[in-house]
């Protein structure tokens, strides 16, 4: 699986996916990601990239034609087009679900707006699809790549130590996911429920689903309801 960002803060975004369990991931030939900087690909020599908006109004707006020549310079060295997703407040709330999607492409081209966003001509030319992380704004699409890029490059195969990790984990199985404790045994005088301590697995996985399932009744019956549908 290939991922290739394109974003004005490149370095923003190298710092977070090259550390921890994904930067291990890539190092280890899993996957692949690339960021690409927006200014590269201006034909301006003063490498401008946004201008002020058609019809008035606060703010810029990121010209088309860069992220264009960045996109197709990306296409060059691929085999397929990529899916192009648009990070965007006005997308399709990014779930679980999609993680899963996204997590079985082959290639993934993602566009990072900035300011008060892109040139709708190249939304409307090469975007897929636009994906919003929750129904607020950010200054920038890069944290939301980077949420989705992490979401699904930890559901490829190997990026974890057993697939089990994420299976059976809050979102994935419908459920929350149970509580979890380690050593010690007694901790500010608070003891580990005495089940997981029996090596019972039956036992274990009965009251690890009981818990599952009281903490989304708790927290989100709205799962709940969803599952029976
Ligand atoms: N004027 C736009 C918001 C621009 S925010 C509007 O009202 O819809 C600047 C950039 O941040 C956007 O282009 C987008 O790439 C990114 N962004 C902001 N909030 C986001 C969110 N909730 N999900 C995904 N991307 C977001």
């Amino acid at each position: 699986m290939r991922f290739d960002i394109a974003t004005l803060f490149p370095d923003m975004c190298e710092a977070v996916l090259g550390e921890s369990i994904i930067g291990r991931a890539r190092k280890a030939g899993l996957i692949e990601l690339y960021c690409h900087q927006i200014r590269d690909y201006t034909l301006d020599k003063h490498n401008r990239v946004d201008d002020s908006p058609y019809g008035g109004g606060k703010g810029m707006v990121m010209q088309a034609e860069p992220i264009y020549r960045c996109w197709q310079a990306v296409c060059e060295g691929l085999e397929e087009k990529p899916y192009v997703i648009y990070m965007s407040p006005k997308g399709s709330v990014f779930t679980q679900k999609k993680a899963a999607e996204l997590s079985r492409m082959k290639n993934i081209f993602v566009i990072c707006g900035h300011y008060e966003g892109v040139d709708q001509r190249v939304i409307d030319k090469i975007v897929d699809e636009e994906i919003s992380i929750g129904d607020y704004v950010l200054t920038g699409g890069e944290l939301p790549a980077m949420v989705i890029c992490d979401a699904a490059a930890r559901m490829v195969p190997g990026v974890l130590a057993a697939e089990e990790c994420f299976t059976e984990e809050s979102h994935f199985s419908g459920l929350l996911e149970y509580p979890h404790y380690t050593r010690p045994e007694v901790w500010e005088g608070m003891e580990v429920p005495p089940v997981l301590l029996t090596g019972h697995h039956k036992n274990i996985a009965a009251w690890r689903h009981e818990q599952a399932v009281r903490i989304t009744a708790e927290r989100r019956p709205d799962m709940l309801s969803d599952n029976e549908k």
